[in-house]
């Protein structure tokens, strides 16, 4: 029995991939922008998403502006032929034309320290990881830096992270786990930690 479920989970691992998308919105109608992300990418993935956790709301980070809502999405899809770096980009230029298609105009901008500048947004759509992949490309970085760090990802995503993420990157989860020590669907999120409500 135990060996039947090896197998079947090995085949699945080979069979399919998982990918894992972070959401935010902080502009305009931002439930409906999420709804709006989630109907496209269903679309560009070919199938209904696998796991979806609770939206929450969130503080910006690193600039000033309205609350976001956030939110994480998982898809296990037929894995490509295609090399995981050829398949994720293909996948990020899917995710970009989604987020034109929602309203998203801006173009990431720099200072003159070369730091990013942010801005508030219509949607924000991440690709977190893409299966136990590492890519390292100069338009696609996965798994997404950061995530350990930033709550407003974390939180959603454990929610919907399966052991076997957890397992494949454990210094993805066990750093957050001393970053986000909450489980929340109701607080409020700053970029640190909950600051009630
Ligand atoms: P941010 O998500 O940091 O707010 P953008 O959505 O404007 O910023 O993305 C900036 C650039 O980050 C994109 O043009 C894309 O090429 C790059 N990028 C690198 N890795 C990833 C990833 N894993 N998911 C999404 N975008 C990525
Ligand atoms: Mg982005």
């Amino acid at each position: 029995m135990l060996q039947r479920y090896k197998f079947i989970n090995l085949w699945l691992a080979m069979a399919f991939v998982t990918v894992y998308f972070s959401l935010g919105s902080n502009l305009g109608n931002r439930a409906e922008n999420i709804a709006a992300a989630l109907r496209l990418l269903d679309g560009a993935m070919g199938c209904c998403y696998s796991a979806l956790s609770r939206l929450i709301e969130t503080e910006p980070m690193g600039f000033a502006g309205d609350t976001f809502l956030n939110g994480a999405v998982r898809y296990r899809i037929p894995r490509p032929e295609a090399s995981a770096e050829v398949a994720g980009l293909a996948l990020l230029d899917k995710v970009k034309a989604i987020e034109r298609a929602i309203g998203r105009e801006d173009i990431p901008e720099y200072d003159a320290a070369g730091r990013r500048v942010y801005h508030s947004r219509a949607i924000d759509i991440d690709i977190l990881f893409y299966g136990n992949e590492q890519i390292q490309h100069e338009r696609l970085v996965v798994p997404h830096p950061g995530i350990a760090d930033r709550p407003f990802v974390m939180v959603p995503l454990r929610q919907i992270a399966l052991p076997s993420l957890k397992k494949a990157f454990p210094e993805i989860f066990v750093a957050a786990e001393k970053c986000v020590a909450i489980s929340t669907d109701s607080g409020r999120l700053s970029p640190t930690g909950l600051s009630g409500k």
